[in-house]
């Protein structure tokens, strides 16, 4: 599993992540918000998707990013929701999904 090395906004508007396999990846705010893998946002028990996606403001963006443990990342949205988890694999994929 690659480590995400480096998590930050860009000055383009996007989200820039590095992961210790030397690469680098920008994605949207949204597509990352999209992702939540948290209560609120995936049925726990079905792991379908639960949050929509117009339901998300397109300008939806960070308003605070810390690391939990050495696994994953919180984040802090500003739209109010505060409670999902990524963990670095799925950050990775995301990004490699998205590029
Ligand atoms: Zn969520």
């Amino acid at each position: 599993m690659p480590n995400l090395t480096k998590i930050a906004p860009s000055a383009t508007g996007q989200i820039m992540m590095q992961f210790d396999t030397g690469e680098q990846f920008e994605i949207a705010p949204l597509d990352l918000r999209f992702a939540c893998p948290c209560a609120s946002c995936v049925d726990e028990i079905t792991g379908k998707r639960t949050l929509k996606r117009e339901n998300l403001k397109a300008d939806v963006k960070p308003t605070k990013i810390e690391p939990v443990g050495r696994y994953g990342i919180h984040i802090d949205w500003s739209d109010g929701h505060r409670t999902g988890m990524y963990h670095f694999d799925s950050l990775y994929s995301l990004a490699k999904a998205k590029t």
